[in-house]
């Protein structure tokens, strides 16, 4: 590159993660004067939708409400990320109107807030929805490009010694193809057909939190292919078994307000079912380095349908 840096300057570049999912057939906390619990803010962001999959504010409001569920069950305090000046921070992520990689330069967020690119287009196959972290490179002071990769965490977040996860955020992509239920109120339950959009969102969600996703997960997976972090092996009883790298086993079961239910990062679902996450899930975020509040339940949970059990997703790796 031309520019020259400061001499106390560094750059970091890190890989974005996608994980393609659900096919069907059918602390250190932030050191400010209020140690108060706030909620994380989850930022949608629709100007990659170039399709258009979300001009209904009903599909946006449900999106919201999916994301509000993260944002209300984590606890984490996560510091700003502010590009200015010699200070650069370019947000890598998978354009949801075509899959290429869409680069941000000069990218911020807010503190305690996550941006995540969402949108619609047609998918190959059965699957329903992609989501995932997205990737950075960083420049500038060493202050900045630390905080840019931690964000006030404690623990490593990258690479083979991470135990902590600070994403700026990421982004989803939704088949338009599918046949989509659009709750206009998850928290009732009402029988449905096709494929519930709720909780693909908040399975996808589960991605850009890092749940098959991220380094801090990756290093759990033990030699046999099981996932051995402790939250987890304890709500589960044991190692808990794999589908791939990415998601949990189908035969994994969690329990929702004591009933259980298969797991929400399992890689598929049934039409005309809804899938909240279990303690399995939460288990995980907290695995993978979040601090989560007393765990809210984001609707009841029911199981009726049709019984068609979907294809499996495979986990994919994409170089930023
Ligand atoms: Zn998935």
């Amino acid at each position: 590159m031309g520019a020259k840096r400061p001499d106390n300057t560094s750059k970091k570049v890190f890989q974005m993660n996608t994980i393609k999912t659900f096919r069907t057939a059918a602390v250190v906390s932030l050191l400010t004067v209020s140690a108060a619990v706030d909620a994380l803010t989850i930022n949608f962001d629709y100007s990659y939708d170039t399709a258009g999959f979300f001009n209904d504010p009903t599909r946006k409001n449900l999106l919201q409400t999916a994301g509000n569920y993260f944002g209300n069950l984590i606890t984490d305090n996560l510091t700003a990320i502010n590009s200015a000046g010699v200070n650069s921070f370019n947000a890598v992520f998978s354009n949801p109107a075509d899959g290429s990689t869409a680069t941000i330069e000069n990218f911020s967020v807010a503190a305690d807030t996550l941006t995540i690119f969402a949108g619609g287009r047609a998918l190959s196959g059965s699957t329903l929805g992609i989501g995932g972290p997205g990737g950075f490179s960083v420049s500038g002071t060493s202050q900045f490009v630390n905080n840019a990769v931690s964000r006030g965490q404690t623990g490593d977040t990258q690479g083979a010694t991470a135990t902590d996860i600070a994403p700026w955020g990421g982004s989803i992509v939704f088949n338009s193809g599918a046949n989509w239920y659009f709750d206009s109120n998850p928290a009732t339950t009402e029988p449905f057909s096709g494929n519930d959009f709720f909780s693909v969102a908040l399975h996808e969600l589960g991605h850009v939190f890092g749940l098959g996703t991220s380094d801090s997960w990756s290093n759990l997976i033990d030699a046999n292919g099981n996932f051995t972090g402790s939250a987890s092996m304890q709500a589960y009883g044991g190692a808990v078994p794999l589908s791939g790298t990415g998601h949990w086993a189908s035969s994994v079961n969690g329990l929702v307000n004591g009933q259980s239910q298969q797991a929400a990062m399992s890689p598929s679902i049934v039409t005309g079912t809804r899938k909240v996450f279990t303690n399995i899930d939460v288990a995980g975020l907290q695995d993978v380095g979040w601090q989560v509040s007393a765990v809210p339940v984001p609707a009841a949970v029911w199981l009726f349908g049709s019984g068609i059990i979907a294809l499996f997703g495979a986990a994919r790796r994409k170089a930023a």
